[in-house]
Parts: structure tokens; C-alpha cells; sequence
């Protein structure tokens, strides 16, 4: 699925207050690509990739996914477009600790509706797919870092999207961890054709993309 974003602006908080997130920017994703989003910290990378997977509004300016031009949706239709053709992954997990390795990664299919025992099935591909099949029931307490990004990235491939987001996915592994989760990401990309985008500092990781989109200070 291709991305095109044109003139897109936000601006947090109001009068003397106000601070300027993102000036104008535009960018194209083919499909299938996989990039890096590079820039200084503060220059806007994680709210453009939050505005892209509709987690925050904009201010100003057009995004295409695809067909659907989401800056003239509401917030409802654009959350089912999430659910359905998107991924996102953080830097800090952000799994549930209180729910299973299983039960984290069918989260977006539960709450798009799907009865339980399927999205138990889905689920176990997708961490198998990840390399964690005998890991189901483990909690994220009884984890890794590396395994709990990995489970992370379960969940966000589990209802099979054509985009990743991915907001510094390996910001807090180890370099050999790192790698491998870039791997990972990389054989979805391969395999499925899955579209990626990755804020990194890393340069060495930012090495295995297509593509580098360097962002500056607003
Ligand atoms: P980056 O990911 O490149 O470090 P961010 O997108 O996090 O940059 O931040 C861009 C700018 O917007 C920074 O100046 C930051 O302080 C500001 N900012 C980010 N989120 C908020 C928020 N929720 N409220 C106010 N200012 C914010
Ligand atoms: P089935 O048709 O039996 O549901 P598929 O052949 O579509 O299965 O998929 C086989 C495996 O590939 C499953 O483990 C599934 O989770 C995984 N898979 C399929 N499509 C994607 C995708 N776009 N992204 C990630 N994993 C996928």
C-alpha cells in the first residue's frame, strides 16, 4: 500500500505555549518499501509516525493511504483502517504485563470482534511467525527485552497489515538483539511485502533499508 503525505503540519499547545512539531512535510512510501526516519531528536519523527497510524491529529496538510484520503476521516473510520491495514510498534513494548504473550498479540483482532478461539489461532501463528511459539503463555515479566519486542511485533502483524510503523523498535536492545529484530522485520517486509517504516538513530540499522528519510529541526 502506498503513503503520500503532502504539506503536512502540527503545532502542540497554544499562543506562548506552542510548540511546532512538523512544518510542512511531505513524503511518499511506496509499497512494499521499507525506510528509515532519521533526524535530531525533537524534529518531529514520532508525531509524523503517530499523525501516519492516526494515534494524533494534524493540523493542516493531506495523507494518502492508499486510496483513503485519512485527513478527511473522523477519528472512528480511521481507528478500523488501523486495525485492519496497520502495525505499530514502540520502542517500550507497551504489552500488557497482566496478559500473556498470546493474549497481547490477539489484542488488535479482539477488539476489531473476532471471537476468541480464532484470534487464539492468529495469534499463535503470529508468534511462531516471530520465532516464540513456545512462548504463548508466558507474561511479558517472564521475558526478554528482545522477546517482548518480539512479541510486540506479533501483535502488530497478527491481522496481516500492509504497513509497520515502528518508533525506535530496537532503542532499548542490545546491539546483537537489535539486529535480530531488524531481521525480523526485514523477512516480514520480504516475505509479505509488508510496507515499514523505522524511526531510528541508528545509523548501522538505518543501513538495511531501502531508503533514509532525514528529517530537520522545524
Ligand atoms: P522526535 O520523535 O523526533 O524526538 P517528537 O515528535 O517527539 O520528536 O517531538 C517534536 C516536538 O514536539 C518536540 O519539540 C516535542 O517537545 C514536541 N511535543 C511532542 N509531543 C508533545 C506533546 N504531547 N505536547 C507538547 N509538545 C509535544
Ligand atoms: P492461512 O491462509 O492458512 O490463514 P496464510 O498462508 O495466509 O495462512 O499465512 C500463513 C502464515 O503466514 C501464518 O502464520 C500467518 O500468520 C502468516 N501471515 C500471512 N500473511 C501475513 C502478513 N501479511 N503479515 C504477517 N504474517 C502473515
Amino acid at each position: 500500500m502506498f503513503i503520500r503525505v503532502q504539506g503536512l503540519s502540527k503545532t502542540y499547545g497554544k499562543g506562548t505555549a506552542a510548540t511546532k512539531a512538523l512544518r510542512e512535510v511531505s513524503l511518499n512510501l511506496d509499497k512494499g518499501e521499507m525506510v528509515s526516519i532519521t533526524g535530531p531528536s525533537g524534529c518531529g519523527k514520532t508525531t509524523l509516525l503517530h499523525i501516519l497510524a492516526g494515534i494524533e491529529s494534524c493540523d493542516s496538510g493531506e495523507i494518502w493511504i492508499g486510496d483513503a484520503p485519512i485527513h478527511e476521516w473522523d477519528d472512528a473510520k480511521i481507528a478500523k483502517l488501523r486495525l485492519a491495514k496497520m502495525g505499530f510498534v514502540f520502542q517500550s513494548y507497551h504489552l500488557v504485563p497482566v496478559l500473556t504473550a498470546w493474549e497481547n498479540a490477539a489484542m488488535p483482532l479482539i477488539a476489531a470482534g473476532m471471537p476468541t478461539g480464532k484470534a487464539r489461532v492468529r495469534a499463535r501463528e503470529a508468534l511462531s511467525e516471530v520465532g516464540l511459539a513456545d512462548k504463548e503463555n508466558s507474561y511479558p515479566a517472564q521475558l526478554s527485552g528482545g522477546q517482548n519486542q518480539r512479541v510486540a511485533i506479533a501483535r502488530a502483524i497478527v491481522a496481516r497489515p500492509d504497513i509497520i510503523w515502528a518508533d525506535e523498535p530496537t532503542g532499548a536492545l542490545d546491539t546483537d538483539t537489535a539486529e535480530q529484530i531488524i531481521g525480523l522485520l526485514e523477512m516480514l517486509n520480504r516475505h509479505y511485502g509488508t510496507t515499514i517504516a523505522v524511526v531510528t538513530h541508528d545509523p548501522g540499522i538505518a543501513s538495511h533499508m531501502n531508503r533514509t528519510i532525514r528529517m530537520h529541526r522545524s
